[in-house]
């Protein structure tokens, strides 16, 4: 079983969906960056303040900001349990930064799992999504909708779009995806820990497929 596996993939490929399912049923501990950054956001702290600034226009937060934090996410329990790291590493700098971090701690990552997915259906996705704002659990209006409209089925809290999920945000993102994050694929196949998944077939497919490759 690997238990030390990193998510990469455009947003709106179904990272947070997958991760969620792959924690409840490995037991692995999903360690969402972004979502860890909207609530700072939501809580009103120092943090939150500095890093709203760039995810509202959709670009990335600083590295020198990323990086400070590795050790709050990735903690000893975690790196011996396991992790599902969403969203982190988004840049080559992290990436270097992360293997080094796991490296001196005899913990390496095993197996990145790459959900590719097509723009179009990026765009789609993403413009769609609804989050809630209590417990960060995510739907879509079409493909996922919640049991009642606009209530989070887990926790019953209000659903809202976020502010970077809008479709003048999203091209932003994407364009930062393209440059700075896409390039982590041939990082991580240089070291022989890339498996590509086809995140178009869905979450539940694409699940399916990344219980495999961590089962195996
Ligand atoms: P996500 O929920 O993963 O889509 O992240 C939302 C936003 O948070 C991103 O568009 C970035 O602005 C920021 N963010 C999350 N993780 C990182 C990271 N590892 N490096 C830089 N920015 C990040």
């Amino acid at each position: 079983m690997k238990r030390r596996v990193v998510l990469l993939g455009p947003p709106g490929s179904g990272k947070g969906t997958v991760a969620e399912r792959l924690e409840s049923r490995h037991g692995l501990k999903h360690i969402s960056t972004g979502r860890w950054f909207r609530r700072e956001m939501s809580a009103g702290t120092e943090l939150g303040r500095k890093v709203s600034e760039y995810i509202v226009r959709g670009e990335l937060v600083p590295d020198p900001v990323v990086l400070g934090l590795i050790e709050h996410w990735v903690t000893e329990e975690v790196l011996q349990g396991g992790f599902l790291l969403d969203g982190f590493p988004r840049t080559r700098g992290q990436a270097v930064a992360l293997d080094e971090f796991c490296a001196r701690r005899q913990a390496a990552v095993e197996v990145v799992l790459y959900l590719e997915c097509p723009d179009e259906l990026v765009i789609e996705r993403i413009t769609g999504r609804r989050v809630c704002s209590a417990c960060g659990s995510v739907y879509h209006e079409r493909t996922m909708p919640p049991r009642k409209p606009g209530v989070c089925d887990k926790c019953g809290g209000k659903l809202v779009q976020r502010a970077d999920d809008t479709a003048e945000v999203v091209n932003q993102r994407l364009e930062f995806y393209r440059r700075v994050t896409k390039p982590l694929v041939d990082y991580y196949r240089e070291s022989a820990k890339l498996v590509t998944l086809n995140a178009a077939l869905g979450s539940e497919a694409a699940t399916a497929a990344a219980s495999r490759v961590l089962e195996s």
